[in-house]
């Protein structure tokens, strides 16, 4: 049986906390809501009803609107390093977590952003534009079809209240989904608050929904610790492969559980660019494309400082030294599957750092020329995405010598690297049509984009805009933190 709103299976984990982790406030009610999208396949997985009918009950709740009975709305307190600084108390500042649901995959929370002032909202009105809420739910969708960690986005609601940016937009609520938003920099908070007891809590809290695993160890909280080191390095690994840059890495925005979390002036890599800047307001390029690891386990330095009064600055420091060879190890796991071998080899770095000089000189398409790598041997056109075709041509041989040690048929190695080297990604163009449209009370291209981005390595042809070299003017675009 599905569960229709407001008989919901709720718990309470984030709740049962004691009240130093957040403050209870409820939503600003959101006029004229319209529920613009919603998410059927998670609704599905959550075992929610997803019928029209259960849709529109949902929608005053998407909207915060109405609250559940059995469930409080709470903003979470945290704090964090912005762009390398200590920037103390930051919080929910519009986010609610508005209930915790029992699914058949676990506990999930649901978090409203948009969804008004909160004690948290600082000199912010606590409200998410149309646009950024457009960008926010496609992303987190199209991260997850592509199976990268991610917080999931199961509703869009859009309203016609008006919203302050540079210039006048619109207000929207994006539904979020995950099994918990903790942060590093909910951490960050009571360690710098001197509140040692209340990070013991949040880490006691972490390993017993989060990391189960790790009660069992010598050290707890240590293997707390290396838990995160991994799947930071693994999440990193995943962007890096897909092309994807974060463009906000501040600590406040790393995810405990290794989610890629706060989508704003995220981009895909179109023309590669190593020293790629997707976010306009990151004048130093900080969190720049090739800076993504380093920043990661810059984040999990102060992440790590956080347990020093749980486990010893050696032990901390031995857990760090990790993440760069688990780092290395997964991306070359990534790079095995993006060039359709069976087993890694020392000697693959040189290939692959050699093709990225070559793709780095021409700005070589990303997603395009991994795409069409699979069929290099019938394929005369690769070439022509190279400025030096000759190097390329040299570089494919040696490319075709090493793929022809592992002797794989060619029709099981093209299916291989078919299903990781996706077809469609987010570019930022793509966004951008889709909310042209929808700013313009148009839908259609929001709904067609986001069915595209459900099934990424599908060659469907239905498709085929999406999946070609995007037009000139998208290097014209900027996103900026403003959202
Ligand atoms: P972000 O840059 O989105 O990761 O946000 C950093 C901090 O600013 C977080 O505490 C957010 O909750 C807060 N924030 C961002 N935008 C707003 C807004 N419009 N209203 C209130 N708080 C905001
Ligand atoms: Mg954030």
């Amino acid at each position: 049986m599905k569960h229709t709103f407001p008989a919901l299976p709720l718990a309470r984990r984030y709740a049962a906390l004691p009240p130093r982790f957040y403050t209870a406030v409820p939503s600003t009610p959101l006029p004229e809501p319209q529920l613009v999208v919603f998410n059927t396949a998670l609704a599905d997985e959550l075992n929610l009803a997803s019928d029209a009918v259960a849709q529109a009950a949902l929608t005053d709740f998407l909207a915060g609107n109405s609250a559940l009975a059995g469930y409080p709305q709470l903003a979470s307190v945290y704090s964090g390093h912005q762009f390398g600084v200590w920037a103390g108390q930051l919080g929910d500042g519009r986010a609610l977590l508005v209930a915790e649901i029992d699914t058949p995959t676990g506990i999930r929370e649901l978090q409203l952003k948009g969804a008004g002032f909160t004690p948290y909202s600082r000199m912010g009105d606590g409200r998410a534009v149309l646009r950024s809420s457009i960008r926010e739910y496609l992303a987190s969708e199209a991260m997850h079809a592509l199976g990268i960690p991610t917080t999931r986005a199961l509703a869009l609601v859009a309203s016609p209240q008006p919203v302050w940016r540079e210039t006048r937009e619109t207000a929207a609520v994006v539904t979020r989904v995950a099994a918990s938003f903790l942060r590093f920099g909910h951490f960050e908070h009571f360690y710098y608050r001197g509140e040692f007891d209340a990070v013991a809590e949040l880490a006691d809290f972490a390993i017993a929904h989060y990391y189960p695993e790790c009660a069992a160890a010598d050290q707890p909280y240590l293997a707390l610790l290396d838990g995160v080191i991994e799947r930071t390095a693994e999440l990193i690994a995943r962007w890096q492969a897909v092309g994807f840059c974060h463009g906000v890495m501040n600590s406040d925005n790393m995810s405990l559980l290794g989610l890629t979390l706060d989508y704003g002036p995220y981009g895909f890599i179109d023309g590669f660019d190593a020293h790629h800047i997707c976010n306009h307001s990151d004048e130093t390029g900080r969190y720049a494309y090739d800076q993504q690891p380093a920043i990661a386990l810059w984040n999990l330095h102060c992440y790590a400082q956080t347990l020093l009064k749980l486990i010893t600055k050696e032990e901390a420091l031995d857990a760090l030294r990790r993440f760069q060879p688990l780092f290395e190890d997964a991306f070359a796991e990534q790079l095995r599957g993006k060039l359709g071998l069976l087993a890694w080899q020392e000697d693959d770095w040189t290939l692959f750092t050699d093709l990225l000089a070559l793709m780095q000189a021409a700005h070589t398409d990303w997603t395009i020329f991994w795409r069409q790598l699979a069929r290099q041997h019938e394929d005369a056109t690769l070439r022509d995405l190279f400025l030096d075709r000759d190097a390329f041509d040299a570089w494919l041989l040696r490319y075709r010598a090493r793929l022809a040690n592992e002797d794989r048929p060619h029709g099981e190695r093209i299916a291989a690297m078919n299903a990781v080297n996706p077809r469609i990604v987010l570019r930022n163009h793509l966004a951008e049509t889709a909310i042209r449209a929808a700013e313009a009370g148009d839908y259609t291209a929001l709904h067609r984009l986001a069915s595209a981005l459900s099934r990424p390595f599908d060659d469907a042809p239905e498709y085929d805009d999406y999946a070609a070299l995007p037009p000139d003017w998208a290097s014209q675009l900027s996103v900026s933190c403003s959202s």
